[in-house]
């Protein structure tokens, strides 16, 4: 499949109605993890990185690696900037072949905004890559969340092709559960509708409840980024490395560590695709038993016996 464009894997989760999972690296190694669990299940990815991490991750060297790894891979792979803040990042994302990226404006007012984030679209577009932009506060109160009326302005008036919104989702662990906006995800979604391909994201996906997951797919999310809850899974496999392994075993603790903290992500990457209903939707031959959920056997049989 190689490479893909990240709009052409967001079609198909919206046509498909299930969401593409955003997952955040900080290592090259990270990468390949991904894209190795993403074949196994038969799922699209994005595999994002935030732009904070630059100074961690070559962009270039990350490009030529995600690439490397998706031209081998049976599904869709797409490579996507997330948050970045000024047009250094942005432009350097492009350079390295990134098949999406993400201007955040989101902490300027609102015309600000839409100013910079028209130039990132500008820059993106002239290059065939597709723009991010953020509009709304994220772990912000009622007031800070995204406005329907703002948001049908700064998408007619950017072009973007990604709207991340603030709905009562927040980056990091949730203190408490998350009690997402449906109604107002719903009245962005219609505001915005009369502009086509225009795909909604939702950030700060750890800690968010299974069915709210499902419940914001099934209003139009098709991509939702996954973090803090990636790191935890690889800094505990670490840790318990470590808790048993007290002892310098010689050449073998760093690799080993390495791997316990890409699995960490990978893992729970795949349990998040599950949850986003992309499992079995990418490569393979169709769907298999094992990607259908009992209660869909259970709705098929029904069907089934009823027509009888
Ligand atoms: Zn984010």
């Amino acid at each position: 499949m190689s490479f893909t464009d990240t709009r052409e894997i967001l079609q198909d989760a919206a046509d498909r109605r299930y969401a593409v999972g955003a997952f955040n690296i900080c290592s090259l190694d990270q990468s390949s993890a991904l894209i190795n669990m993403a074949v196994s299940i038969g799922s699209a990815i994005l595999v994002t990185i935030p732009a904070v991490i630059e100074p961690y991750v070559d962009f270039a060297e990350l490009g030529a690696v995600t690439k490397c790894a998706a031209e081998k891979a049976s599904v869709p792979v797409g490579l996507h900037l997330s948050h970045g803040t000024d047009f250094g990042s942005v432009e350097r994302a492009i350079d390295a072949g990134f098949t999406s990226v993400m201007f955040d404006g989101s902490k300027l007012p609102l015309e600000e905004n839409i100013r910079l984030t028209r130039e990132a679209v500008r820059m993106g577009h002239s290059r065939n890559v597709a723009v991010e932009g953020e509009l709304g506060s994220l772990g912000g109160s009622a007031d800070m969340m995204t406005d329907p009326d703002s948001a049908s302005q700064y998408v007619k008036e950017t072009d973007i092709d990604i709207l991340a919104v603030a709905i009562g989702n927040a980056h990091g662990f949730y203190k408490g559960t998350p009690k997402l906006d449906f109604e107002r995800l719903v009245h962005i979604r219609n505001a915005i509708s009369s502009r086509k391909n225009v795909f909604l994201t939702l950030h700060g996906g750890t800690g968010i409840p299974d069915h709210d997951m499902k419940m914001a797919i099934s209003e139009g999310i098709t991509k939702i980024c996954i973090y803090t809850e990636m790191c935890n899974a690889g800094k505990n496999n670490a840790m318990a490395y470590l808790a048993g392994n007290p002892e310098y075993q010689g050449n073998y603790d760093v690799p080993e560590l390495i791997k316990g903290i890409s699995s960490g992500f990978a893992d729970t990457a795949r349990s998040f695709m599950e949850i986003f209903s992309s499992k079995g939707k990418s490569g393979g031959s169709g769907v298999s038993t094992d990607q259908l959920d009992i209660e869909e056997i259970k709705s098929i049989i029904h069907a089934v016996i009823n027509n009888l």
